[in-house]
């Protein structure tokens, strides 16, 4: 599993490193984003470091896969947030639109999905996501 430093950048493209941003919801565990963008970010740094964990323990119970696989020739590039939709401190629901840059086999891709979230007991988690250009 790769492993950044607290005071590296934080893959999720805030600008700010790791130990101040997406680091302390890895560590404290799944769903302590306080909101739903909060808890993007950190399961597309959890995708960046391998923390199958992490994604597994932030995914809603009726939609969580069994196992993830990170494909060992896919390396994730970049993070941008399109639109957010409620998913607040105080929200039981929210949706979060976001582009994510990856490379596989020497190409270039991007993946645009607006991902669905729900706060069940205090905590965010991850439903599902759709495809908006589908
Ligand atoms: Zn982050």
């Amino acid at each position: 599993m790769p492993k950044i430093d607290d005071d590296h950048d934080c893959p999720c493209g805030t600008g700010r490193p790791y130990g101040s941003c997406c680091g302390p919801i890895h560590a404290a565990g799944a769903g302590l984003g306080t909101t739903a963008e909060s808890l993007m970010r950190a399961r597309y740094s959890a995708y960046v470091l391998h923390d199958a964990d992490f994604l597994l323990d932030s995914w809603h119970p009726d939609t969580r896969p069994a196992t993830i696989g990170f494909g060992d020739d896919l390396e994730w590039q970049g993070l941008t947030i399109a639109a957010t939709n409620g998913g607040r401190v105080l929200d039981s629901e929210g949706t979060v639109e976001f582009r994510a840059r990856f490379r596989r086999g020497g190409q270039y891709f991007e993946l645009h999905e607006l991902s669905s979230f729900a706060r069940i007991g205090g905590r965010w988690l991850y439903v599902d996501g759709v495809d908006p250009d589908a």
